[in-house]
């Protein structure tokens, strides 16, 4: 039997203002819902609200709180390009606990315009580091010993791996992306002001996350998308590059741990043993799509290979032993299970996909091509 996962509550103690930046993307949107169900802290949520924000799981949270709640989220409509306004929204949320998500994600966009991830990415990073710290200079007493700044990174920082081995906190950095290189180079800035300047910071760096409230532009809730509505299903090279997925919620699960119980200066991997090849992930939607949808012929026939990304990495995977031994992380979903989950969910909610594909402009085509 596992052991259950503490609450937020419990891991965050005393610390009652939380900064989220990111808070209205993905896996910033599960942390911030996390700390709302979970305890009565205070989320002060830093979005620029770019084309992959959407607010509308945490209203729906705050909608199932009850009276007073909405208190309990502030957005801070901020880009973290112009350090004036990170200074002054550090000032605003005065907080305990900072957890750094925000950043440009995604890989194929990152290959049709750079720059963006080098400001957000970079820049950004340096503008909060500037700000945290200063904010964290003027602490005193048990918040000055509790405070940590916790970084959220990416396995990707480690380059591509061989048919056998696994990243671990020791594996050298080798980006090959934009996206990659500008995360890495956050990364490096994080440890740089821990070692300069004394600033307390926890790093994780996950594998590739999926589950509800993804913005529809990653693997699989396009493939979800494109299957369901009878559309060819893009399948990059021979998709043969292996992610090791893993659900969002275990990767809250992870943050939480490492942003609260982290050993100061550290850094953490985290991965649940999820290992697939794309063309596995492409192929187990199709069949729990059949499934679902009783379809003669297969979903299957839809799948067509489109050319591969540039540099595309070929494999990743993760040893996650350090937060599972020294944190007692544990990953409480297995990849078949939370794909299925993650298949019913998107079926359930095209409407919001739509939504927030106009909102952004982009309607499921290929990015990312040279
Ligand atoms: P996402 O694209 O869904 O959300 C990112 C959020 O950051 C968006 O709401 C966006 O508006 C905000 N943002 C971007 N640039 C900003 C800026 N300059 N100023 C203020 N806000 C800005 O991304 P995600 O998938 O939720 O990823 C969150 C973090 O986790 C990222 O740092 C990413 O590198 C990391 N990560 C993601 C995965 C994954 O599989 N998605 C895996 C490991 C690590």
């Amino acid at each position: 039997m596992t052991t259950p996962m503490p609450t937020a509550a419990d891991l965050l103690g005393r610390r009652k203002r939380i900064l989220v930046t990111g808070g209205a993307g993905f896996i910033g949107g599960a942390v911030v819902r996390r700390l709302l169900n979970e305890s009565d802290a205070t989320v002060f949520n830093l979005d620029k609200m770019g084309y992959a924000s959407d607010l509308t799981s945490i209203e729906q949270t705050l909608s199932t709180l009850g009276e007073g709640s909405a208190e309990r989220h502030r957005l801070l409509q901020v880009d973290l390009t112009d350090a004036a306004a990170v200074e002054a929204a550090v000032k605003q949320a005065d907080p305990d606990l900072v957890m750094h998500l925000a950043a440009e994600s995604h890989v194929d966009r990152s290959i049709s315009g750079p720059g963006v991830f080098i400001e957000s990415n970079v820049t950004g990073t340096y503008n909060l580091l500037q700000a945290v710290r200063a904010h964290y200079e003027g602490l005193a007493g048990e918040r000055r010993t509790s405070f940590r700044m916790h970084h959220i990174s990416t396995d990707e920082v480690f380059g591509s791996l061989g048919a056998e081995g696994r990243f671990s906190e020791t594996t050298p950095y080798d980006p090959r992306s934009p996206y990659s290189a500008s995360k890495a180079a956050s990364d490096h800035l994080v440890q740089a002001w821990h070692h300069t300047y004394g600033l307390p910071v926890v790093l994780t760096n996950c594998s590739n996350n999926y589950g509800p409230w993804q913005f529809p532009e990653k693997l699989i809730p396009v493939v979800i998308l494109k299957a369901s509505s009878g559309q060819d299903i893009p399948l990059y090279g021979d998709g043969l590059n292996i992610r090791d997925w893993l659900y969002v919620e275990d990767h809250v699960d992870a943050l939480l741990l490492a942003a609260c119980n982290g050993v100061n200066g550290r850094s953490y991997c985290v991965g649940g043993h999820g290992e697939k090849t794309n063309r596995d992930v492409v192929e187990t939607i199709c069949r729990q799509l059949d499934q679902l949808h009783n379809r003669e012929p297969s979903h299957l026939d839809l799948v067509k290979r489109v050319t591969d990304r540039p540099g595309h990495d070929r494999r990743y995977a993760i040893d996650p032993t350090r937060i599972s031994t020294e944190l007692g992380w544990v990953p409480r979903h297995d990849v078949n299970e939370g794909l299925e989950a993650t298949v019913k969910w998107y079926l359930s909610n095209q409407e919001w996909c739509q939504d927030v594909r106009s909102k952004a402009g982009y309607q499921g085509e290929r990015l990312g091509i040279k």
